[in-house]
């Protein structure tokens, strides 16, 4: 795997137009992927982190053809889609609980002056870069992102992502499916403005009918919740995954849990989540494409409110 790390220099750019800024390669990049018919979770991952200041992307892939593609797209400007900008704002709102008002031909040509610097990769040549990041601690306000704090406008729900009554395989292959899976369906949940958080791992539960599962919050604007609709559309996405045309990173994809030494506990957290006492080579070998699709298409999705 190639994990890469980016900084850019923002001194001098509006923090909410550089945290905007953030939202939209890491979008934009997911989304371009997922039109490609890649599955998120699958190639890497990317993210990213801004301070004042300061930016940060840092990705990893188990695909060298998509890193190929990350690196094209993070060393030029990136187009800035409009409906994507709009959208981050409304994910930028359920992110903290707050209402943003704007003008929006301020915020895109704010965000085309930023796009105009470049990313600078740190590899590892023993060099030590200048600190940008200021030492404050609050981060400053945006002058061209108006924010309100309204928490009564918002609401929390959760995604589990599981399989009813599992087989051995089934088990053993969720333990790793679940992160394709939830970047599918986080993925699905981006475009209707959701913001997500994780929790640690699956989960099983050994109420009839036994599931194992994944589970996820979301924030969404209240007067967009609309369980059914966000069901479905979660459904039809997963339905949507053709995993055969993926062979080559499926199997990369598992190599890197399988050679990854940082990873002693491995058999110990399949014991604890699965019920199971397996080696990490079986693992690795169980983790076909055929059983990945078998598994795969017995995936269920349920939502549920918190407040
Ligand atoms: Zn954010």
């Amino acid at each position: 795997m190639l994990d890469i790390t980016f900084y850019k220099d923002i001194t001098g750019h509006d923090y909410g137009i550089a945290h905007l800024f953030e939202h939209l390669i890491v979008q934009s990049f997911y989304y371009d992927q997922e039109k490609n018919g890649s599955v998120s979770g699958l190639w890497g991952w990317f993210g990213g982190n801004t301070f004042s200041g300061t930016m940060f992307l840092t990705a990893g892939f188990y695909d060298k053809e998509v890193q190929k593609k990350f690196l094209s797209f993070i060393n030029q400007p990136i187009n800035i889609n409009q409906d994507i900008v709009i959208n981050e704002i409304r994910r930028m709102e359920a992110e903290d609980d707050v209402i943003i008002d704007y003008h929006f031909p301020t915020v895109i040509e704010a965000l085309k002056n930023i796009n105009d610097g470049k990313f600078i990769q740190l590899n590892g040549n023993n060099e030590f870069y200048k600190q940008i990041r200021s030492s404050e601690k609050v981060l400053p306000k945006s002058k061209i992102l108006h924010i309100k704090r309204s928490r009564k406008e918002f609401q929390n729900f959760c995604v589990k992502v599981g399989i009813k009554n599992p087989t051995k395989i089934d088990k053993t292959v969720f333990m790793r499916l679940f992160i394709p899976a939830m970047e599918s369906v986080s993925l699905v949940l981006c475009r209707e403005a959701a913001y997500g958080y994780f929790d640690d791992g699956p989960i099983f539960d050994d109420k009839k009918p036994f599931y194992i599962y994944r589970y996820a919050e979301f924030t969404i604007k209240k007067n967009t919740f609309n369980k059914k609709k966000l069901e479905d559309a979660i459904k039809e996405r997963l339905n949507g995954v053709n995993l055969s045309r993926h062979k080559k990173q499926i199997k990369n994809f598992i190599r890197q849990y399988y050679q990854n030494i940082n990873n002693p506990d491995f058999p110990v957290d399949y014991f604890r989540d699965t019920g199971i006492i397996t080696s990490k080579y079986h693992i690795y070998k169980s983790f076909t494409p055929e059983n990945v699709q078998k598994t795969w298409d017995k995936l269920e999705v349920k939502i549920e409110k918190i407040t």
